[in-house]
């Protein structure tokens, strides 16, 4: 290994800062200083156990010293075969999924104070997870629901555990279920695993649900089989283009046939202003590692006071030998949901999300602008509604980029290699054809620099630039 280098980088790929490594470094050395707590007596450590620390120390000062000089071997695993991820601090990471829910440093420190598996269960005095008061989960679930415009909400493992709890109290076998033709493959799931049976609305040419297809739908059910829909289950921000739906306009026909409405909100609760009673929902549904900064798997489900004793149920079952009842617990949630550090990453993030929401306009203001400078890029179009709506955009690059990947010996992977290079990653790799990215929580500085970096790939594979 070469010294004071941190890595090998051939051709003009940007070099990277090897400071970020030895923070890492710098963290793992602190755990196993942490770790001698753990295994030592309370009263403190022994003689042994006090040289260990020492030696720790000494070795912690080494890497704070590297790390402010910027040099010395970059590590490249944490241990158990498991490498390093550093692509949120070495690359500007566009992956359409992983944008909202990238943690925030609160979130990633109470990882590290709660990591232990039932860690949020140290004072559960009624055992259930959102009457705990400490740490406050109790008060989270109070703030929660108002923040998206509820009565009452539960934390469930991803927003699928949201949909599978709604279709588990609603859907019986053989009940229609209305979806989107862009509906995510969760909502699919969750009605199969009901026995439900689904109706896709049609989005039509412009992939944009309205609350009129909805009825046309509706209608088109009722037709077929003589009867009603059990739920409408639609989403605000679909995740194969990026579009607003219109879910107010939904609402409102779901409320005309009262059918009770399941409002997805994976791609905008946490990102964006979200008032579900507003819109009109019975339910909705967010994701916590899509949109709220926080560990997967993690998500809300949030409810009326129309609908909560229904979801929220308690547990009636009676054990025949024992009569064992669980009567505290909710069978929907299969009782306890996320028990340490997903739950209190959620938590350690809302202060920021809470906030962040009200500068959503920003966020699709720097999208629109990214689109816009892309656009400038000969054959390059775009596949989601424009304006943006929102920071989640499908891109054709079948004109463009995948002219020059046809005859390129990389084949489309060109485009990855050239992105990599600018230290730019999260395309998806080897397609130069129709793909995502998403451009939420960019800074002006990077969202410039990424654009910038399209049109210098341009540049050099000479295809055209319109001026600016
Ligand atoms: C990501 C996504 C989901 C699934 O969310 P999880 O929290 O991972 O379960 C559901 N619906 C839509 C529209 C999504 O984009």
């Amino acid at each position: 290994m070469p010294k004071n280098t941190s890595k090998p980088w051939n051709g003009d790929m940007i070099k990277m800062d090897i400071r970020v490594r030895k923070i890492y470094e710098a963290l793992f050395a602190l755990e196993d200083l942490r770790e001698l707590f753990r295994q030592a007596l309370p009263a403190g450590l022994d003689e042994h156990e006090e040289a260990q620390f020492s030696s720790e120390i000494a070795r912690l000062e080494t890497i704070v010293q590297e790390l402010k000089e910027g040099k010395g071997n970059p590590i490249k695993h944490i241990g158990a075969g498991l490498e390093l991820r550093t692509r949120e601090e070495e690359f500007i990471n566009i992956n359409p999924i992983q944008a909202g829910g990238r943690l925030t440093p609160e979130a990633r420190k109470a990882l590290i104070a709660y990591g232990d598996g039932y860690s949020v269960c140290d004072q559960c005095l009624v055992g259930r997870l959102d009457k705990i008061r400490k740490p406050p989960v109790e008060e989270f679930h109070a703030e929660l629901a108002d923040f998206v415009g509820m009565d009452e909400v539960r934390v469930v493992p991803g927003a699928r555990r949201g949909f599978q709890a709604v279709t588990a109290s609603l859907i019986e076998k053989g009940d229609l279920v209305i979806v989107s033709d862009l509906a995510h493959y969760t909502e699919f799931l969750a009605v199969e695993i009901a026995g439900g049976v689904i109706k896709e609305v049609p989005s039509g040419s412009n992939h944009i649900v309205t609350g009129d297809a909805v009825a046309e739908t509706i209608e088109r059910a009722k037709e077929e089989t003589g009867k009603l829909p059990k739920l409408v289950m639609i989403e605000h921000v679909d995740y194969s283009f990026g579009n607003v739906h219109d879910v107010e306009g939904v609402g409102k026909v779901a409320k005309d046939y009262d059918i009770p409405f399941l409002y997805n909100g994976a791609y905008a609760v946490g990102m964006m202003p979200v008032n579900g009673k507003n819109i009109g929902a019975d339910f909705v549904v967010g994701s916590g590692h899509k949109g709220m900064a926080s560990v997967a798997p993690s998500g809300i489900l949030a409810t009326t006071d129309e609908w909560a004793p229904k979801v929220f149920r308690s547990s009636q079952i009676v054990g025949d030998v024992t009569g064992r009842r669980f009567e505290n617990k909710e069978p929907a949630m299969l009782g306890c949901t996320l028990m340490g550090g997903t739950v209190l990453s959620m938590m350690a993030s809302f202060p920021h999300v809470k906030e962040r929401v009200k500068r959503w306009d920003a966020e699709v203001k720097k999208s629109n602008y990214f689109v816009r400078e892309f656009l400038r890029i000969e054959g390059n179009k775009i596949s989601s509604e424009c304006p943006r709506k929102h920071t989640l955009s499908k891109v054709d690059t079948r004109d463009s980029f995948d002219r020059i990947a046809k005859t390129h010996k990389r084949r489309g992977y060109f485009l990855s290699d050239e992105l990599k290079r600018k230290g730019i990653v999260g395309e998806f790799a080897g397609s130069t054809r129709v793909w995502k990215l998403n451009t939420y929580g960019l800074s002006w500085d990077r969202i410039k620099y990424l654009s910038e970096t399209f049109i210098e790939i341009a540049g050099k594979y000479e295809l055209p630039v319109k001026r600016k």
